[in-house]
């Protein structure tokens, strides 16, 4: 079939989408024309922000492919104060960021569950009710997400990473502790706790095929999510996975197929939330601002202490490890202004498919 003919269909199979992730000059054009059409015309060329805090990289896990497993001892480990994570949490609003985002490595401690329940009810007072917060912070008990989202937390993070269970398995040690089942109970129950719900892959893993990421596109159709972030993958030297750099797509590559996958998921599920990811903008300088042209409609500035950030480093040549957050937020109005979008300030940016499914 022709790339137009695909675009026109209702339903986009594993087949049309492969062939689309493998589009080329005229027809990668096409493409990118309509998801962005898709997009003005469903979530319009607005720009929700959320303010990314990396409120510790300690991590009781052991993923192969991430610069903060537990077992890299290189790491200068760090975690926050709780007055550090507030006054963060102010600066997002009192620039009228609207929203925040709350990441960390994965622990599961009672120590753990209660901080982060007390920083939630900090931030709520801090502001009246008035800034949103998603929390990325890994698999959790049923319990645990609940009395995270009472104390108010509104969206959750939690990539599947891959939708192969066979490449999961490639990726992470085999335990309880990383298995692929556990990781979809845990999206199930993040649902079930009426989170807005965010998964996500990454584009260009060792032994990942191109069906594997036409695969992860329908599967997340089908789970019918409420955002993503994806992005390509980028080594790390101190990883186990660092061993198969050179067989690796190049990272143009990597990030060409990260465009074509937020554009065709934009076309499938048309009023969702895409994020640029931090990881495309460390292949190109303008990578988040091309995944926003062709679809995305989150940006994440990172507002982390810039004495830590450079200890966030899930992968190597993050950047903007080593600006502080004032910068940050500085660069974004011209960022965005140069892709034709408007920054919605003050807004919650709630996902429209979320809204539209309760
Ligand atoms: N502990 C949280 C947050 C993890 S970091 C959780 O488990 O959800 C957030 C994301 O960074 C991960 O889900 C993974 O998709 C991404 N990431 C980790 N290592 C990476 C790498 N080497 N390249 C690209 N993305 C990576």
């Amino acid at each position: 079939m022709v790339t137009k003919d695909i675009l026109n269909q209702e339903i986009l199979n594993e087949s049309d989408i492969l062939q689309l992730l493998k589009t080329e000059g005229n027809d990668r054009s096409m493409l990118f024309e309509h998801s962005a059409a898709v997009k003005e015309r469903f979530v319009q060329n607005l720009v929700y922000l959320r303010g990314l805090i990396e409120i510790s990289n300690y991590c009781s896990k052991d993923c192969f492919y991430c610069g903060i497993r537990k077992s890299n001892h290189k790491v200068l480990r760090y975690n926050l104060s709780d007055e550090e994570i507030i006054s963060a949490a102010k600066l997002a609003h009192d620039k009228k960021y609207g929203s925040i985002v709350i990441q960390s490595g994965e622990l599961s401690n009672r120590k753990n569950t209660d901080r982060i329940r007390f920083l939630l009810e900090k931030i709520r007072e801090m502001s009246g009710g008035r800034l949103r917060v998603t929390l990325s912070c890994g698999e959790q008990t049923y319990q645990t997400y609940k009395d995270w989202r009472e104390a108010g937390a509104d969206r959750y993070l939690l990539r599947i990473e891959t939708s192969n269970p066979k490449l999961y398995i490639k990726l992470h040690p085999q335990n309880k502790k990383h298995a692929f089942d556990i990781r979809i109970d845990c999206l199930e129950r993040l649902r079930d706790t009426g989170y807005q719900l965010g998964t996500g892959v990454m584009i260009g893993l060792p032994f990942q095929t191109l069906e594997d990421m036409a695969a992860d596109l329908v599967w997340m159709n089908q789970f019918n999510i409420d955002m993503v972030g994806m992005g390509p993958y980028l080594e790390h030297k101190d990883t186990p996975l660092y061993q198969f750099r050179n067989e690796l797509l190049s990272k143009d590559q990597r990030f060409d197929l990260s465009l074509k996958m937020i554009a065709i998921l934009r076309i499938m599920m048309k009023n969702i939330n895409i994020a640029a990811s931090t990881a495309m903008q460390s292949i190109d300088k303008m990578g988040r601002e091309k995944a926003i042209k062709v679809g995305a409609n989150v940006f994440m500035p990172n507002i982390t202490p810039g004495i830590y950030r450079d200890n966030y480093r899930l992968y190597d040549d993050k950047p903007c490890t080593d600006e502080n957050a004032e910068d940050c937020g500085q660069c974004v109005e011209v960022r965005m202004a140069l892709t034709g979008h408007q920054i919605a300030w003050d807004s919650w940016g709630d996902s429209a498919h979320y809204q539209s499914n309760i």
